[in-house]
């Protein structure tokens, strides 16, 4: 039985009606007319059944309604699944959340390269055929020394590329303490088998000296590697060579050096008060002959792996035709240039690279934005929860300096129930917060949730959708 020929009560509005009725119109023009009809239809579709039983009255059902239901399906089923999130982990750098936020003077970048033709691989002096890399080279090398540079997709890919066209079909030295997992199944022993890279591991996990290089290298060596193990930190009875040392090693035995630094930094990060870090220009100092590092960790940059160093090596790698697969976009390269800039200043730098500005940002000023964010929160949450501004401790991330405790401040959130319900009262928090419009995402630890705000800079946003949180409990 169609709706059509059942009697008055059991007719639902006809898809034709609907489509013309007023309510309707700012879907069509906001979805587009098929979008609408397809909605329309399988609301209609789900309520026959409901009002043929009795269960629904027809009449009920005006074209308003319906154009309700099908404006929040259609809003539901449009939202983008690439969405902005409030990232008050602590965790600055987080892999799983993006990484460096771009300076405007980047963003500014991305959009002339996104809008208008650009000369990406067009020289501008001869009028003829360029390559991207001269775009950013002599920026790279003012500011980390290097004789030449070339940059691929990430850092992943710079390793992956260096190895294969400095070691394929040769042995590869590394020390054991080196042969690390950095997350997302990238590891150092897989990584070279995939470059065609012999692995050759000396020393031990805690251990290795330049007596264990020395005897390792042979006829059938392509090159020694080192690999900062910026993710994990093995503390005690530990030696390992420094760079300056093994490049001479190596260099004696005409092989090339390659360090893979991870995050590195172009500057020394004890002057804003961060945890050292290696910097590029001090790996090359030393002696090394390609240094690899991300574009987006400590950098502040979009993702990218910049490889630096040798003439003569870097020739090499930019003619291997896997450098054509793993090359950069023209957005990337925008971004990178206008980030890379930014260190020619680096007495500005904190204010205007957001990575950095948020990395240095003081407890104190946290701690009161916590205070003064306090009362709207606890208000929002009602009496089973206690709601207290703390100081609280963060961490750089992306693997950079994994021991290392930022000075932070939170909203602690704590269940005021019994110990066996606790768990489960804060899962179900954790979820309220990821179901907001935009989803704010915390940290679980010692039975509370931890808001760590040093990321925290669009208040009224955050403030804004407070109330609609739904408060478990
Ligand atoms: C992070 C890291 C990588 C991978 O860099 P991506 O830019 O994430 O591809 C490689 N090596 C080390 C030592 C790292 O820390």
């Amino acid at each position: 039985m169609s709706s059509r020929s059942a009697s008055p009560a059991l007719r639902l509005p006809s898809i034709d009606s609907l489509l013309r009725h007023p309510a309707c119109q700012p879907l069509t023009e906001r979805y587009g007319r098929e979008a609408l009809l397809a909605s329309l239809r399988q609301l209609l579709d789900d309520l026959r059944e409901p009002v043929i039983s009795g269960q629904l009255e027809a009449i009920e059902i005006t074209p308003e309604i319906l154009a309700g239901r099908a404006g929040e399906r259609l809003a539901q089923q449009h939202r983008s699944h690439v969405r902005r999130v409030f990232n008050l982990t602590g965790t600055v750098l987080h892999t799983n959340l993006g990484r460096a936020l771009l300076p405007q003077e980047a963003i500014d970048a991305v959009l002339m390269a996104a809008r208008h033709p650009l000369n990406l691989e067009f020289d501008l002096h001869s009028g003829k055929r360029g390559d991207r890399d001269d775009l950013i080279e002599g920026l790279i090398r003012e500011l980390t020394g290097a004789e030449a540079v070339t940059v691929v997709n990430n850092n992943a890919a710079a390793v992956l590329l260096t190895l294969n066209s400095l070691g394929a079909r040769k042995e590869g030295i590394i020390s054991r303490g080196e042969l690390i997992e950095i997350g997302g199944a990238f590891r150092i022993p897989d990584i070279m088998a995939r470059a065609g890279v012999k692995l050759h591991e000396v020393g031990t996990t805690n251990r290795t000296h330049a007596k264990d290089y020395e005897a390792a290298i042979g006829p059938r060596s392509g090159l020694v590697m080192r690999v900062h193990a910026s993710n994990y930190n093995i503390q005690g009875f530990t030696t390992s060579v420094p760079t300056a040392e093994l490049a001479e090693l190596a260099h004696k035995h005409d092989l090339p050096l390659l360090e893979d630094l991870g995050s590195g930094s172009l500057l020394d990060l004890t002057r804003w008060g961060l945890p050292a870090e290696p910097t590029v220009r001090q790996a090359l100092l030393d002696g090394a002959d390609i240094v690899t590092f991300s574009g987006d960790k400590l950098l502040g940059g979009p993702q990218a792996g910049l490889i630096v160093g040798r003439k003569d090596l870097i020739a090499k790698i930019k003619k291997n035709p896997l450098k054509r697969a793993l090359r950069v976009d023209k957005l990337t390269l925008a971004a990178l240039e206008a980030v890379l800039g930014l260190y020619r200043d680096p007495d500005r730098l904190a204010e205007r690279l957001p990575s950095l500005r948020l990395l240095t940002r003081p407890r104190a000023d946290i701690l009161a934005q916590a205070v003064r964010l306090h009362p709207s929160l606890a208000k929002v949450m009602g009496d089973g929860w206690s709601v207290s501004a703390v100081p609280a401790l963060g961490m750089i991330g992306s693997g950079s300096q994994p021991v290392a405790r930022l000075p932070s401040a939170a909203l602690c959130l704590r269940p005021e129930v019994s110990k066996r319900l606790r768990g489960r009262r804060l899962l179900e928090l954790e979820a309220a917060f990821r179901q907001l419009d935009i989803p704010v995402l915390g940290r679980l630890d010692d039975d509370a949730l931890w808001l760590d705000l040093r990321q925290l800079d669009d208040e009224p946003a955050w403030l804004a959708q407070l109330d609609r949180l739904q408060v478990p409990g």
